[in-house]
């Protein structure tokens, strides 16, 4: 066993950074795919996800962990991947029989490079899991917050927002604001009219390794929401489902759900879930691992501030109002604190043992 010295393990600062690191953990460490797109990022570099594949080929049991899904959160996703890499190099934690290891290291790494939730799309990811030949959610909320939203006033915003949380509730308010909506791309949250790069990606992953056919642990890192340093296990299974009682099964009852109110968040449309629920048995489950930082309002306000920023197409990346705006996002989503990231090291790394200890049960 290795010493516990999380708090001297670095967070990557960058997308550069995440890969370089990524990658050279990830060599010794299985089967490496890289998954490049045409985007570039503020330095020029080409921008890629990755995927390692542990453990035998043809074991039944699979734990998926995915980082990135919101671009810059895929900081602390990524550092939380290489972490694990490194214990599975240094032998502090090992895969159990017949049990493989599938890491996606950011999902959107567009989003990652550029300091930013959305795709370079403007899409959510985690909203673009719609059935496209359907008629796509309505999100009425949304519509009559949206010129407060992205209007420049923060005292009209606040005035506007408290009136609808008077009338609606704290819930209906967070809906319009974050449950998604498709129809207005440069604005937040926004699930797009078509299905993502990434998402081509989550399904060709889940086709190429014949994920359909095995038993899944799925943990998607997320950051931003929630109490500081908590990393609430959320499970958006229907609350009588057979994925609900696995995640209780294994994580226990701080598992939490957004349908019965008992998540920091809310029921959501177009979830990356809803991809990997389609294809699980009874005995499998998909939860997200969401990290807190600051409050919900300081949330939305940082993420506003970012879509004003790219309203009008890429800004100049080196100009103080860019810098302001990105330092913010990465302070948010990546705090820059020993005692934040010591608490997101060791509640992923007890998920993980909880999830394997799942697995094998
Ligand atoms: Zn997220």
């Amino acid at each position: 066993m290795s010493a516990w010295h999380p708090s001297v393990f670095s967070f990557p600062a960058s997308y550069a950074e995440a890969r370089q690191r990524f990658l050279a953990l990830a060599a010794g460490q299985g089967v490496l795919r890289a998954h490049a797109g045409a985007e570039r990022g503020p330095d020029g570099e080409t921008l890629e996800s990755h995927s390692v594949w542990s453990g035998p080929e043809d074991a039944s049991r699979v734990l998926v962990l995915m980082s990135g899904t919101h671009g810059v959160e895929g900081l602390a996703g990524s550092a939380i991947q290489q972490y694990l890499l490194q214990q599975m190099a240094d032998g502090s934690l090992t895969l159990p029989p017949d049990c493989a290891c599938l890491m996606v290291h950011l999902l959107n790494p567009w989003g990652t490079a550029w300091l930013r939730r959305c795709d370079q799309q403007g899409i959510d990811l985690n909203r673009n899991f719609v059935d496209f030949r359907h008629p796509l959610p309505e999100n009425p909320g949304y519509n009559v917050l949206r010129d407060a939203l992205l209007g420049t006033s923060r005292e009209v915003r606040q005035q506007q927002l408290h009136t609808f949380e008077r009338q609606h509730g704290r819930t209906a308010l967070e809906i319009a604001i974050s449950g998604g909506q498709y129809t207005d791309p440069l604005g937040p949250f926004y699930g797009g009219q078509a299905p993502a790069a990434a998402n081509h990606l989550i399904q060709a992953l889940i086709q190429e390794h014949r994920l359909a056919t095995r038993q899944l642990a799925v943990i998607d890192l997320h950051t931003g929401l929630g109490p500081y340093g908590y990393g609430e296990v959320i499970c958006d299974h229907a609350p009588d489902s057979a994925g609900t009682a696995t995640a209780r099964r294994w994580y226990g009852d701080a598992v939490t759900l957004p349908a019965t109110g008992t998540s920091s968040s809310v029921p959501k449309a177009g979830l990356l879930d809803y991809a990997w629920h389609a294809i699980m048995d009874a005995q499998s489950c998909f939860v997200t691992l969401e990290f807190g930082s600051f409050a919900t309002d300081t949330l939305f306000e940082v993420i506003l501030a970012d879509h004003r920023l790219h309203q009008h197409g890429m800004p100049d990346w080196h100009s103080p109002a860019t810098r302001a705006v990105k330092q913010a996002m990465r302070h948010h989503f990546c705090p820059d604190a020993p005692q934040w990231r010591e608490l997101v090291l060791f509640r992923a790394r007890q998920v993980v043992g909880l999830a394997l200890a799942g697995l094998t049960s």
